[in-house]
């Protein structure tokens, strides 16, 4: 790394960075090159040695990998352990590195073999259940989002090179869509997860007048029964907000408990 960059005074180092996907639809990787504002300046901060869309050059001398996508095969895994082994600092980029994204919602189908056949055919390829990338290796650090933001990728890389400690928003989206002076999409009668997404998008959706679908996983202390009230007070069906909930993996572990609640409703309304 050379010393010869600063920031505030403080001396910069150009660390050299490589991006990977896996199981994606490589959307997320696309906004590192999708706002040309800022690119030089972003170029200027680190060296692609290795970014498969968007250079010929490959190496596998970096030191900070962001990769991409859900794991669902076993090459993958391969793949990432290769990735893992190469890097320092290894970086979750995207609702699929992080939780599975929406390749994860084929993990409803019990029977993989089935699945196979549905999408497959008479054309079978290795498939598993989609697993984010903390299930196969150590990540240090996780970027949120369906596609991420790319300011938000642009302060990460910076507060990395200054030292500085990375941290997330710990507020909901609710938070920047009232800064940002929306009409609240319940008014208008959509449904919306806002209130318990980790916030950090700016309210990317709502400011379009889109409810939020929650890719960017829970907000801190996310009130799910509160939720669950606001969706009924707005005749929002559970099943309605289950299907939001589950679209993007971040919030397996509320869902689960949900459907565990749903079924023992079910059982003891059943005996009774
Ligand atoms: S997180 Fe969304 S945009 Fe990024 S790779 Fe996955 S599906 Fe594509
Ligand atoms: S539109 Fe969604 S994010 Fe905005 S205030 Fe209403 S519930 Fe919150
Ligand atoms: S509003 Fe919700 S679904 Fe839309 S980008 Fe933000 S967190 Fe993701």
């Amino acid at each position: 790394m050379s010393g010869e960059l600063s920031y505030l005074g403080v001396s910069l180092s150009r660390p050299r960075v490589a991006f990977f996907e896996l199981t994606s639809c490589e959307g997320c990787q696309l906004q590192i090159f999708n706002k040309e504002a800022t690119l030089i300046d972003f170029l200027s901060l680190v060296e692609p040695v290795n970014f498969r869309e968007v250079m010929d050059e490959k190496s596998n001398d970096y030191q900070i990998a962001f990769v991409e996508g859900a794991v669902t095969r076993q090459d993958e895994v391969v793949k990432l352990q290769k990735i893992r082994e190469n890097a320092e600092i290894l970086v979750a980029l995207g609702s699929c590195a992080c939780f599975g994204g929406v390749a994860q919602l084929k993990n409803r189908f019990n029977d993989m073999e089935w699945v196979k056949k549905e999408v497959y055919g008479d054309y079978p390829i290795d498939t598993q259940q989609a697993r984010p990338l903390s299930a196969e290796v150590k990540v240090d650090l996780e970027i949120y989002g369906c596609p991420i933001k790319k300011e938000e990728v642009e302060r990460i890389v910076v507060d990395l090179l200054v030292g500085k400690a990375i941290t997330h928003p710990k507020y909901p989206v609710c938070m920047e869509c009232k800064a940002n002076e929306n009409i609240c999409l319940f008014d208008l009668g959509e449904p919306c997860l806002g209130p318990v997404t980790r916030g950090g998008c700016d309210s990317w959706c709502p400011n379009s007048r889109m409810g939020c679908w929650g890719c960017r996983g829970p907000a801190e202390a996310a009130n799910m029964d509160q939720m669950i009230k606001i969706m009924a007070r707005h005749g929002i069906s559970r099943e309605t907000m289950l299907d939001r909930l589950e679209c993007f993996g971040g919030f397996a572990g509320y869902v689960e408990e949900m459907r565990t609640d749903e079924t023992n409703e079910d059982i003891q309304g059943n005996s009774e």
